[in-house]
């Protein structure tokens, strides 16, 4: 299926010179969400997931039905502050601005295997990121999935041991 077909690009968005690649576009349409989910759970079938980690918000958006359609848990990291427990906190560069993802510190057993999903991987900052959280607890993170990938931005090059697999890719 041509998912890019569905995907909306806002030029100038949120800062000038950042080509920004909308999902709400595919989101919207059911039949085309649905196949991109399924086609991404086909895309890491040969992969032995016991749970899956994404980043808030978009990570939510991508994880959370990958993880039902594979019959596995979900782990939300979040913006630092917004999780109720006690949480370990990492720091990280965006693509656009700087931030602090956090995850609790009993979402993941020592020894699992874990899959990140997320919407898109830009310089890989928020993937590199959630991997260390999830090494942090003894999570052993088995590749990381995304809709979008920008390749000029070579942000699958932080994630060199890991699998990543994605939809589709823009200059
Ligand atoms: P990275 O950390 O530089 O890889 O940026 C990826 C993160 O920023 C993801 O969580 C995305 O949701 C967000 N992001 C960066 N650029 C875009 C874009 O063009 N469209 C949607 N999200 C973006």
């Amino acid at each position: 299926m041509d998912f890019k077909d569905s995907i909306r690009v806002i030029p100038d968005f949120p800062q000038p010179g950042i080509s920004f690649k909308d999902i709400t576009t595919l989101l919207k349409d059911g039949a085309k969400y649905r196949a991109a989910i399924d086609e991404l759970k086909a895309l890491v079938a040969h992969l032995e997931i016991d749970i899956i980690a994404g980043p808030e918000a978009r990570g939510f958006v991508v994880g959370a039905p990958l993880a039902y359609a594979l019959g596995v848990g979900f782990v939300p990291i979040r913006k630092s502050g917004k999780l109720p427990y006690a949480t370990i906190e990492v720091g990280y560069d965006l693509e656009y601005g700087k931030d602090t993802l956090a995850v609790h510190t009993d979402a993941i057993q020592p020894g699992q295997k874990v899959l990140i999903a997320d919407d898109l991987l830009a310089t890989g900052g928020t993937i590199a990121t959630s991997v260390s959280l999830v090494e942090q607890l003894g999570g052993q993170v088995v590749g990381a999935a995304f809709l979008i990938e920008l390749t000029a931005l070579a942000g699958r090059n932080k994630l060199s041991d890991i699998e990543v697999v994605t939809l589709l890719t823009y200059e």
